[in-house]
């Protein structure tokens, strides 16, 4: 069932929550399915509700960065990057950017998938805050979809995909990031992106300095983060990715979906498919952004495929995002989504 946030449904929820009970809940960056995160018990839930395999660690939310001694040992960080870990929580938190940290022993393996660290992200969304500071203050809280599907950015996503299956989903409204934190790793030499996301590895870059290239899969360095799959967010549709020039030259045909990077690139196309007719955006054509911004276009991302995964259509073609900005943290999805 889904509950508007209100002072009432969030103290319902958090009683939920300290009680071994799951609840969806709404954030910045894509609604989580959250479970107390030192109940070993609401752990294995989330990876049951979810069928997520247990090789898959869970980012524990909090909500103030003081949290983060109690759950993160800095003490075992390299000097160097102890301090980046307080300038990136200083200017960074609350918000999308999560921090995988050695892990102390109160915190349950299973949230870390028995590995010897812990995922900590502190979100902005302010339903969120208050939810986690009624309850124990960590919430485990993986994107609130089954596993390897789309993440949901709206009340309803959660509740068509898992809605039988947990306690309460909280409606906090659209998701204003859209897609979800980027996982930072500060545990080796050199801080990594493990998995870029909503805050665009620039804006990391700027503060810190340089971070190491993410891992492919199957490259040395990608069982630092076990959940990269190389298939995930994927709708039912086939999607199929296109460079910009590839997605241009694309006959039309009816019983396929056009999701286009932006306005632009989507007109330029049906003035050549269509030179005579008068077909427009919304008939199994889209485009992500309407002036080629990679933030608008990241707020749409999850809703727009939703929305066509819902068409009925046999394919789904799709343009990538330009490489800066959160267009990395698209076309990341992309390529997953298309795997
Ligand atoms: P989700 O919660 O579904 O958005 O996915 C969280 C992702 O964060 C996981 O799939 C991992 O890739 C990454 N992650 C979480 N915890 C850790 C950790 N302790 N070490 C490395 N990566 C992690
Ligand atoms: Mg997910």
């Amino acid at each position: 069932m889904i509950y508007r946030v209100d002072e009432d449904t969030l103290r319902k929820a958090a009683e939920l929550l300290c009680a071994g009970e799951l609840v969806a809940v709404p954030t910045e960056t894509v609604y989580g399915l959250g479970g107390d995160a030192f109940n070993a018990g609401a752990l294995a839930k989330i990876f049951d509700v979810k069928k997520r395999p247990r090789f898959d660690p869970l980012i524990v939310h909090i909500a103030e960065t003081g949290t983060l001694e109690r759950l993160g040992d800095l003490s075992l960080l390299e000097k160097a990057n102890r301090e980046k870990a307080a300038l990136l929580t200083g200017r960074f938190w609350p918000g999308p950017l999560t921090l995988v940290l050695p892990r102390r022993p109160e915190v349950p393996a299973l949230v870390s998938s028995g590995l010897p660290t812990v995922a900590l992200r502190f979100p902005s969304h302010p339903a969120a805050q208050k939810l986690i500071s009624y309850s124990t203050g960590a919430v485990a809280a993986p994107s609130a979809n089954s596993f390897g599907r789309l993440s949901p950015t709206r009340p309803e996503h959660v509740e068509a995909d898992l809605g039988g299956s947990i306690a309460m989903i909280l409606d906090g409204g659209p998701c204003r990031i859209g897609v979800e934190s980027t996982v930072l790793d500060l545990t080796g030499e050199l801080p990594r992106i493990l998995r870029p996301g909503g805050l665009p590895r620039e804006e990391i870059e700027a503060l810190i300095g340089k971070t190491a290239q993410t891992p492919r899969e199957g490259e040395q360095g990608a069982r630092l983060s076990p959940g990269m799959l190389k298939s995930h967010y994927a709708p039912r549709t086939t999607l199929i990715l296109h460079s910009g020039k590839e997605m241009a030259e694309l006959p039309f045909r009816q019983n396929e979906a056009y999701l286009f990077f932006d306005r632009t690139s989507m007109e330029s196309w049906l003035a050549g498919v269509f030179p005579a007719q008068n077909l427009r955006a919304g008939e199994g054509i889209f485009y992500l952004s309407e002036n080629g911004d990679t933030v608008e276009a990241a707020g749409r991302f999850f809703g727009i495929l939703h929305h066509v995964d819902g068409l009925g259509k046999t394919r789904i073609h799709a343009e990538e995002a330009p490489p800066e900005g959160l267009g990395a943290a698209i076309n990341d999805r992309l390529i997953r989504a298309a795997a």
